[in-house]
C-alpha cells in the first residue's frame, strides 16, 4: 500500500549535523512519517577517525567572527544555545563560566551575542591579566563529543532509525536507499567536495590541533580573542567538559589553520598550545594534578560564503556530457529521473553550536519538498 507506507528519508553523514537532522525527522510529528536511514562512512563508534570533524570539536558555544557575519548562523545559534542550556540537567551539557580577554579595545556594547549567553558582564580592569586590555565574562555551555555523538545514535536507534556504513562515490549509489519518492539530506561535511553530483569546490578545511588533559583545578573556560595571532593560525582556549565516564577533562586549544589538510600531529605546535594555555591556567603546570590524556588533530568543514542549507533537485543520469566518467552502474539507456536533496554542510568551526537551529531549517526545507 504505497500511499500509506512512509517515504524514505536518507541522511548522508553521521556527524553532529546528520544526527541532529535525523533526530528531528524521526521525532517530530509535523514532518513525515519517514523511514529514516543514515548512510555514512564514519559512524558514531569511529570517534578516533580523522576523516570527519565531529569527534574533534571543543565543543562549546563561543563567538566565532567567521560564522557570526552570517545572519542565519545567529538564528541557528540562538535556537541551539537554548536547547543545550535546557539539556544541562541531563549531564550531557555543562554550564561553562567563561572569560574572554582581548588585546584590542573593541566596543563591547557592539557585541551582538551578549543576550545569547547568560550572565554577561564586562570585566573591570583589575580582573584582566596583562597584556590584555579588555575582557568579559559570561556563562555558556560545553559538550563532550565523545559522549554526545554516541548518545545521539542511541536515541536514533530507539526511534527506529537505521544505520548503513557505506563510502559513497556518486549520488547515484544512494538511489536504492531513497526509492522513487524519497528525499536525501546531504550532511557529508568535507565529503561534499568530492562526491560526484555535488563536487562543491567552495569547501575547505580549517585544521585544528588540541590537547585533552585531566585536571580538577580547571573549572572555568578562558578564551583569547586576539586577531594578530588568529591570522597566524593560533587560537587559545581552555574548555572544561562534561563527562559521565571520565570526569574533569579539559580541552586545550588550539589552531585555526585555513586550507591546511595535514592531519598529522605536530608536537611543536602541541608544546606552544600547552604553554599558551598554562599562562592562562597556571595550575596546568603542576603535572601531579594535570595529566595529559591525548593529542588531537581535526579538520573543520568550512565553506566560502558560509554553510550550504538549501534544497536542490538533481537529474539522473548525472551530467550527460561527462557521463562516461561516472563510475556507477548507470547504463547510457537509463531513463532520466530526479532526486530531491536538502544540503546541510560547510559549518566550519561551529557545527555543534548551530546544530539544532540548522537542523530545524533542514526540516522546513524537507517539508517544502513534500
Ligand atoms: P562531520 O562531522 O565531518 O561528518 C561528516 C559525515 O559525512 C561523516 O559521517 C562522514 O563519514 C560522512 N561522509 C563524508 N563523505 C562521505 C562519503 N563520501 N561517503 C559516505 N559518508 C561520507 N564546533 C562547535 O560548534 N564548537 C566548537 O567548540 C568546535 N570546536 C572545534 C574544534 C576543532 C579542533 C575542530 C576540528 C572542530 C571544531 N568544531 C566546533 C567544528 C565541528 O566539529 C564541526 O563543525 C562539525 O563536527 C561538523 O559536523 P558535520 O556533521 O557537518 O560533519
Amino acid at each position: 500500500d504505497q500511499e500509506h507506507s512512509p517515504k524514505q528519508l536518507v541522511v548522508l553523514g553521521a556527524g553532529v549535523i546528520g544526527l541532529s537532522v535525523a533526530y528531528l525527522a524521526a521525532t517530530r510529528h509535523d514532518v513525515g512519517p519517514f523511514k529514516v536511514t543514515i548512510v555514512a562512512r564514519d559512524m558514531p563508534e569511529d570517534m578516533d577517525s580523522q576523516a570527519w570533524a565531529s569527534p574533534f570539536a571543543g565543543a562549546n558555544w563561543s563567538p566565532t567572527p567567521l560564522e557570526r557575519s552570517d545572519p542565519r548562523s545567529c538564528r541557528w545559534e540562538q535556537t541551539t544555545f537554548n536547547k543545550f542550556w535546557d539539556m544541562i540537567p541531563t549531564g550531557l551539557v555543562k554550564k561553562l563560566p567563561t572569560k574572554i580577554y582581548s588585546k584590542t579595545a573593541e566596543n563591547t556594547s557592539e557585541l551582538q551575542w551578549t543576550n545569547l549567553v547568560r550572565e554577561f558582564r564586562v570585566l573591570s580592569p583589575e580582573e584582566i591579566p596583562e597584556p590584555y586590555v579588555i575582557g568579559c565574562a559570561y556563562d555558556t555551555i560545553s559538550i563532550n563529543p565523545q559522549e554526545y555523538i554516541p548518545w545521539l545514535k542511541l536515541q536514533l536507534i530507539h526511534h527506529g532509525v537505521q544505520f548503513v556504513r557505506k563510502q559513497v562515490t556518486t549520488l547515484e549509489e544512494l538511489k536504492p536507499f531513497i526509492g522513487s519518492d524519497g528525499i536525501l539530506v546531504n550532511a557529508s561535511g568535507l565529503g561534499s567536495k568530492s562526491i560526484i553530483g555535488i563536487e562543491d569546490s567552495k569547501l575547505f578545511p580549517i585544521r585544528g590541533q588540541t590537547i585533552l588533559v585531566q585536571s580538577s583545578d580547571v573549572q572555568d573556560s578562558v578564551y583569547i580573542n586576539d586577531r594578530d595571532s588568529s591570522l597566524n593560525g593560533e587560537i587559545t582556549y581552555t574548555i572544561p567538559r562534561p563527562g559521565t565516564s571520565l570526569s574533569d577533562t579539559v580541552l586545550l586549544g588550539g589552531t585555526f589553520e585555513q586550507g591546511n589538510w595535514d592531519t598529522s600531529l605536530d608536537m611543536n605546535i602541541a608544546q606552544a598550545i600547552f604553554e599558551r594555555c598554562a599562562k592562562l591556567q597556571p595550575s596546568l603546570n603542576d603535572r601531579n594534578r594535570a595529566k595529559i590524556l591525548s593529542h588531537h588533530v581535526g579538520l573543520r568543514p568550512a565553506r566560502k560564503g558560509g554553510a550550504r542549507v538549501e534544497a536542490e533537485v538533481i537529474q539522473f543520469p548525472l551530467r550527460g556530457g561527462n557521463h562516461d566518467l561516472v563510475p556507477c552502474n548507470t547504463s547510457p539507456s537509463e531513463e532520466c529521473n530526479t532526486l530531491q536533496i536538502v544540503h546541510a554542510y560547510g559549518f566550519g568551526g561551529a557545527g555543534y553550536q548551530v546544530s539544532w537551529g540548522a537542523a530545524e531549517d533542514v526540516v522546513s526545507l524537507i517539508k517544502s519538498l513534500l
